[in-house]
This record gives C-alpha cells, structure tokens and sequence, in this order.
C-alpha cells in the first residue's frame, strides 16, 4: 500500500482493506469510499473595522444509513474539503461501532479563530448556519464542537438556526453549554469512555486493575478524566502525564514516584492542559523535558494528546510492560508503529472505539433535547458505562472469531453495520 500523508486517501485506504476482507461488493465499496454530500460556500463576514471579509466554510456528509449525520465543526487555518472529508466518514464508523443511531458527518472553515474578535466570531458562526440551515437539522445533520470552536459558538449556531427555521430547535447541535440544553457529564465522557473499555480489555486479559499502572499523553479534556477514572474506576496508579506549553513550545512529562494525584493536578492546570509546573515541583512532583511519558515501565500507556505520536522513531521507546494502548486521541498511532505493536502483541483499544464516549453523550444531548427532560449526571454516566461496555464487546467478539488486530476488528463491526443498514434499507 502506497503511503501517504492526505487524511481522506488514508480513510479510504483503511475502509479498501477492510472491504477486502469483508467481500464487500464493489459498488457498495464504491459508495462507502465517498461522502454521499458534501456542501462547499463561502461565507461574507462583517469585520469590526466596517470590511466585509470572506471565509470558505465545508459540511460534509459521508452517510447516514443508520442515522442523522453527526459531527463537528472545525476552525482551523489549514483546513481542507479532504480533512473533513476523512473526518465524516471516521464519524460514521465511529457512530456505528459505539451503536448510536447516527451517521457521519463534519464540517470546517478555513480560519484561525485566534485572530478574530468574539463579535467576527459570532458574525462567523452565524454566516456558516445561514449557509447550511437548510440541509441540515436534529432528523438531518447535528454538527458539535471541535477544534477552535466553543460550546459558546454552538450557542450562537442553535440560536441562528431558530430564528431562520422559526422555532426553538435546541437538538440542532450538540456540545451546548449545560443550562443552555447541554448534557451533564458530557465534560467527563471521553475520558471516562476510555477507562470503561480498559477495564474491559483488562477482564479479558485477565488483568487486576488494582495492580496495574498507566503514563498518559496530554493533559486536556480526555487525559484529566481518564487520569481520575484509572484512579478512581480501575483503583490503579497513573505514574504520569504529559503537556505541551505553549510559551516555552516544548513538552513536559511531570511523574510521581508514588502515583499521581489527577484531581490536584487538574486544579493546578490551565484551560489548555498546561500544568503550572513550579506548583507542581512544590509538592513533590519530577518534571522533565520531552516525551518521557511513552518510555515509563507501566502496564497501559493512554495517548490523549494528538496524532502521530507512537511513530516508527517512537515505539521502540514502548517499554516490554506495556500490556494495554488505550488511544484516547484521534490517530495517535502510526500504520508503521501498529505494525510493530501487532508483532509484539500489545493489546490495542483503537481510537474510534476508545474515545466513542464523547459522540455518545452527545448523541444523549439530542436525546434529552428531544424529550425535552434531562437526565442526572449519573444516570448519563450509566448509560454510557453500558453503550461503551457493549462496543467493546462487540469488537473484542469480532476480534476473537476473525483473530484480526483489534483496529481491523473494529472497522469490520462498524463497517457491517453500516451496510446492514443499507442492505435493510433497501438501498443496496
Ligand atoms: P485538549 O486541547 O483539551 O488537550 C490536549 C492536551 O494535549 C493538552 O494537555 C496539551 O498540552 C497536550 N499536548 C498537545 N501536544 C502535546 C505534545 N506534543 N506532547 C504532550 N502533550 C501534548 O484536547 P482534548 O479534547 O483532550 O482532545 C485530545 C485528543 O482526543 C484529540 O486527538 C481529540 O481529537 C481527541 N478526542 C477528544 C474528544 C473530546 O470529547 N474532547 C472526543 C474524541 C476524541
């Protein structure tokens, strides 16, 4: 297979094998390769210097046999139609092995928010939903947050979209802030997601949590509460996390020979996931420069930071310990580095299984928002104990009955399912 570096032809590559595997017909391949829609325009912005700006904006829609498209909305200043492409059509599989009703979808601007003022940005917001209303909706399409944009924009999106359909449609978008029809535990749901399918992993291989260890990579969003859900959920110790400082542009690993205490560093670190380091040092903490955190001599290693990080260089630094890669991150796992995982047996829980937690208490979101009455934070994080035990379940099965690598597992449930419900549908 012919490497390369474009995330769509990478999606493609992955779902060609798979395919293959499965027998897929070769027009339902065909179908499955591509989005089914896509939207591309351009959205005029009202600057606050009195100019008119124009910014490109995409929404795709890879499919929805089972379910509206779900997905979030990038702003970031290297965006393309093929990233968003591939990122809508991760989504459906995503969707479909965590079992929610959904589809797959994704959208984007080409634009660094961080240059804009809030007002550009609520111009912005607006302008993208004047755009795509109409193709889109809680029986359609449910965009969410992502990279550089905010539960505050999905706020100014939901509103946009009301006034133009002319009604009160909260369930148009997730990732709302709560009290302004968000989910609770959604903060938590990703990282709690993470530890669900360990402990899974761990009944398998028949592993004591309880004497186990675990370093993780990053310490935003999902590392903070699969940090607290090891601790707390599993009772095992996590020896340390890492981070990456913006003002220094280097990274950190910071460890505690006796176990790190998450909930104290997470008091101690910023809304980017910066750990303020002295504090830390203050009580009994070591730090070090770089990525120290892969080569720890633990049982579960947890990369919750960003892609490309167990690489051909990087996972000869894996410590013979490591039992479990738990991938909290999207893509932190090279095709190269999976390779030499899979000969030295390392048990992986692929992302699109392990960090399913956030999709589905945003699928809860649209739940609530349809019934209009919301859940306790524990009845939600029950019933995403329950979605995310049985979507392990589910791939571990396939796992075992085609003794394929658990990445190729999971894409063999999610694909399946999909086409059983294009099968039932009568579309194939
Ligand atoms: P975040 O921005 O809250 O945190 C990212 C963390 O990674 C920060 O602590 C940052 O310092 C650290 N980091 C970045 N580069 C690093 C490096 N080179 N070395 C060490 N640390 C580094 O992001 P998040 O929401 O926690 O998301 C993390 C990953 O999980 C991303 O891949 C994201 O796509 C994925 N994900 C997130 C969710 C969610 O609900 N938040 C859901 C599914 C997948």
């Amino acid at each position: 297979m012919k490497a390369t570096t474009n995330a769509f032809q990478m999606a493609q590559q992955q779902f060609d094998q798979v395919a293959e595997q499965l027998k897929l017909d070769q027009q339902v391949s065909d179908y499955l390769r591509w989005p089914m829609r896509e939207f591309s325009f351009r959205i005029p912005v009202k600057m606050d210097g009195g100019d008119i700006k124009i910014f490109n904006g995409f929404r795709v829609q890879h499919n929805d046999a089972i379910g509206p498209c779900k997905g979030g909305i990038r702003f970031h200043p290297s965006e393309t139609i093929d990233t968003v492409r591939a990122l809508a059509t991760w989504m459906t599989w995503k969707c479909a092995v965590a079992d929610i009703p959904l589809g797959g979808g994704k959208g984007g601007v080409i634009v660094d928010p961080a240059t804009l003022t809030n007002t550009e940005k609520e111009n912005l917001c607006r302008g993208y939903m004047q755009k795509v209303w109409r193709n889109i909706g809680p029986r359609r399409d449910v965009p969410a947050p992502d990279v550089g944009t905010t539960p505050q924009m999905m706020g100014w999106m939901m509103d946009e979209y009301s006034k133009l359909s002319g009604e009160y449609t909260p369930g148009v978008i997730t990732g709302k802030p709560v009290g302004g029809g968000g989910s609770l535990g959604r903060t938590e749901a990703t990282g709690l997601g993470v530890i669900y399918t360990i402990r899974e992993a761990m009944k398998r291989l028949k592993i004591d949590p309880s004497k186990t260890t675990a370093s993780i990579q990053g310490f935003g969003n999902v590392a903070q509460y699969a940090a607290i859900g090891f601790t707390n959920v599993l009772k095992g110790k996590v020896m340390a996390v890492s981070y990456w400082d913006r003002d220094d542009r280097t990274s950190y690993t910071i460890s505690h020979p006796k176990g790190i205490d998450a909930v104290y560093l997470q008091s101690i670190t910023n809304q980017y996931g910066a750990i303020d380091k002295e504090k830390a040092k203050s009580t009994g903490y070591e730090i070090e420069e770089g990525t120290g955190w892969i080569s720890k001599d633990v049982d579960v290693l947890i990369p919750a930071a960003i892609e490309g990080q167990i690489n051909a260089e990087t996972v000869e630094m894996i410590s013979d310990k490591v039992k479990i890669i738990a991938e909290g991150a999207n893509g932190p796992t090279t095709l190269e580095a999976d390779e030499q995982l899979k000969k030295r047996g390392v048990f992986m829980v692929p992302d699109f299984l392990c960090n399913a937690g956030g999709v589905t208490v945003s699928y809860f979101e649209s739940v609530q928002n349809d019934m209009n009455y919301y859940w306790s934070k524990e009845e939600v994080l029950q019933k995403l104990d329950e979605k995310m035990t049985n979507a392990f379940r589910s791939v571990y099965d396939m796992y075992e009955k085609e003794r394929v690598f658990m990445r190729d597992a999971a894409y063999m449930v999610a694909i399946s399912r999909v086409v059983k419900a294009m099968q039932l549908r009568g579309w194939i």
